[in-house]
């Protein structure tokens, strides 16, 4: 049997037909998405957009249809100010030809600044963009979410301190024999209830300093700090703990004095936290190393330990608020995630930087780097 050649314009209407199916599908797709979404040329031209976005910002479809995209969405940042052209996502999306996400206020055609998460992607043909297409949803609830979350941390820890006191207050009275002599089981489970409450204390404050940050509370007292001297408080301070879990903690300074402008305090937590992670994350007769060095304008510490390291997948993670990677929770079942999340804030405000490395059953290293002339003012 012989085939039988098909007919040419038949072929040709079958292509049509079928690629009429694709834009019709990727129309409904479009149309019927849950999210803003705004097309452009490859010129930053609006050329589609769908009637979620014209909800969003308050727009009819034509006066959309042909406007530059910068011109007719106006973004601005968390200060309200205009988000500069070179800054906004789909410039980047178009400069660097990949996928871009952000988070930024739109100016409704009210007038009103609706917080949004946008991911703009470009449109490669042959590596070159064609277009691009911006995905962009409001998250006015979940800022009120988490703003209701940080108050209720505020409220929460403030509300705590009070009776948590009366219980230290009264243990110690107690154990201090002020209300009769103790037998040896009751003055066992008073130090448990002191040690507990002390955890209770810490976490307290760890959530105070945690609203704090958030609510933009710090007060910084920025002075010229001699570094080697914090390094001499902190290896005197954290000998016990070392000691405790049988941990070799070594501090090894450099030859010449560090000076940096920082608030002292506030460096002081950022390396009690970092070296405390490292002796509660490396198991018995591990290591610590912590080690200064002095750079051109700036100061280096690094928190070295030979301890469980952190999984790779957890590694984008570990500053987020409350997230504690799995092999932690395995082994460690104290901490509240928190720590990391308020180290960050602190080093933000330091204007200083904050960066890892670490691998798993190996060990990991921090590392903190503190400007000597910070750009902040106190
Ligand atoms: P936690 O209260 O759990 O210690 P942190 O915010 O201080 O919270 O740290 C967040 C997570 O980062 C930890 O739960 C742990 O998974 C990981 N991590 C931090 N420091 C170390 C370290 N030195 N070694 C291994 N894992 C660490």
């Amino acid at each position: 049997m012989t085939d039988i050649p098909r007919d040419e314009e038949a072929e040709r209407n079958e292509l049509a037909a079928r690629s009429a199916g694709v834009l019709a599908q990727s129309e409904a797709l479009f149309n019927s998405m849950g999210d803003g979404a705004i097309a452009t040329d490859e010129f930053g031209r609006i050329v589609r957009v769908n009637p979620v976005a014209l909800r969003l910002l308050g727009y009819e479809e034509s006066e959309f249809i042909g406007e530059w995209f910068p011109k007719v969405v106006v973004a601005l940042d968390e200060t309200k100010s205009p988000i500069s052209l070179l800054d906004r996502p789909i410039t980047k999306a178009f400069l660097t030809g990949k996928t871009i996400s952000d988070q930024l206020l739109y100016r409704t055609r009210e007038g009103e600044h609706r917080p949004v998460a946008a991911t703009v992607s470009p449109i490669l043909l042959d590596g070159r963009p064609i277009g691009a297409i911006e995905v962009f949803r409001d998250i006015t609830l979940e800022r009120e979410v988490d703003r209701m979350k940080s108050e209720f941390i505020s409220l929460a820890s403030h509300q705590l301190r009070t009776p948590l006191s009366a219980i230290k207050t009264y243990s110690h009275m107690l154990i201090d024999g002020f209300m009769g002599e103790l037998s040896a089981s009751q003055q066992k489970a008073l130090d448990t209830i002191l040690s507990a409450s002390d955890r209770m204390n810490e976490l307290i404050n760890l959530l105070l300093n945690v609203s704090r940050i958030e609510g933009g509370n710090i007060t910084l007292n920025i002075k010229r700090h001699d570094l080697n001297k914090l390094m001499s408080e902190l290896e005197k301070e954290l000998a016990l703990q070392a000691r405790e879990k049988n941990i070799q903690l070594v501090f090894i300074q450099p030859k010449t004095l560090v000076h940096v402008r920082t608030d002292n305090l506030i460096a002081k937590e950022v390396l009690t936290n970092l070296i405390t992670n490292a002796i509660k994350y490396t198991p018995d007769g591990g290591k610590v190393t912590i080690r200064l060095r002095a750079r051109a304008d700036s100061a280096v510490f690094s928190v070295a330990d030979s301890g469980i390291g952190i999984p790779k997948y957890s590694q984008d993670h570990i500053f987020s608020k409350f997230f504690r990677a799995q092999n932690v929770m395995r082994t460690e079942t104290t901490g509240s995630g928190l720590g990391l999340y308020l180290v960050k804030g602190l080093v933000d405000n330091l204007d200083g930087k904050i960066w890892f490395k670490s691998e798993e059953n190996v060990g990991s290293t921090f590392y903190l780097e503190l400007p000597k002339k910070p750009t902040i003012v106190s």
